[in-house]
């Protein structure tokens, strides 16, 4: 069977752990990297027939639309990260649609297809903006995967469904594609992408693959066009933000290459375009 391949496209100095060293105003004058690491990205892809599904930040698809067309002309799918990688949980209803809705128009102009699918960043629809739902759905989205069922300081729902499901009771057609986990002793275990995909070691994503696959679920991996960048700027951050950020950046795209190797990959679009 296939399973799913993201990419969550942003910057080294998006990411939420990093974001209060980089304010919005200072964006602009920061070393731009992200082109250079997706084209090696779309390289290994190539390499080895793999399709994804590429969740882009409106903000860089306004300043590197030609990056948005190799994507897109390369067969993968075009999706959205919003606009400015704001957390929900740390906006209104009006202010999340308007995020969203402006990272949508760009994309959609850039890669002239329709878009989707949306992921919040930071895993950001949570309990308390379960109501997000309802606003990406409005904007014409037929998909989110921004749900992590598991206990984390920054985001989950821990006893959301560990498969796709249907968040809104009046819409069967919009589906939420939870990060994958395996459940061990009772726990929710995530493998999947970011740091967890870094830090265990090659054979245990395997086995967790394997064993999500016997059970007839695909995986979903994701993971940041900045994790395979050792040469980006090194940040000072506490041990344990530090050690999440960076853990083996450096074998990154060898563990990957690997991934891609031993399965299949597609994207959510295929996915979603195979079960209808
Ligand atoms: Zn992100």
């Amino acid at each position: 069977m296939k399973n799913i391949l993201s990419v969550d496209v942003e910057e080294w100095f998006h990411p939420e752990a990093v974001q209060h060293l980089f304010p919005r105003e200072s964006w602009n004058d920061c070393e731009p990297r992200v082109v250079a690491n997706v084209d090696k990205l779309l390289e290994l892809f190539e390499k080895k027939s793999a399709t994804a599904t590429f969740f882009i930040l409106g903000w860089i698809a306004e300043r590197y639309p030609e990056l948005i067309q190799r994507i897109s002309d390369r067969g993968h799918e075009i999706a959205s990260h919003g606009y400015s990688h704001r957390m929900v949980t740390k906006l209104d209803r009006k202010e999340f649609g308007n995020d969203l809705n402006q990272s949508i128009e760009i994309l959609q102009d850039v890669s002239g297809k329709r878009i989707l699918g949306f992921r919040a960043p930071t895993f950001s629809v949570v309990k308390q903006t379960s109501w997000a739902w309802e606003v990406i759905r409005n904007l014409g989205l037929k998909y989110d995967s921004s749900v992590y069922p598991i206990h984390h300081d920054r985001y989950g729902i821990p006893d959301a469904p560990r498969q796709k499901y249907q968040p809104l009771d009046d819409d069967p057609d919009f589906i939420e594609y939870p990060m994958s986990t395996l459940r061990i002793l009772g726990k929710n275990i995530p493998f999947g992408g970011g740091g967890y995909l870094r830090i265990f070691p090659l054979k245990f994503t395997n086995w967790a693959i394997s064993k999500l696959n016997s059970e007839n679920i695909p995986a979903i991996i994701f993971i940041h066009p900045w994790e395979f960048d050792e040469k980006q700027p090194v940040l000072p951050l506490g041990r344990i933000s530090k050690t999440r950020h960076y853990f083996n950046i450096k074998n990154n795209l060898l563990k990957l290459d690997h991934l891609l190797t031993g399965y299949r990959w597609t994207s959510f679009e295929e996915y979603l375009g195979k079960e209808n």
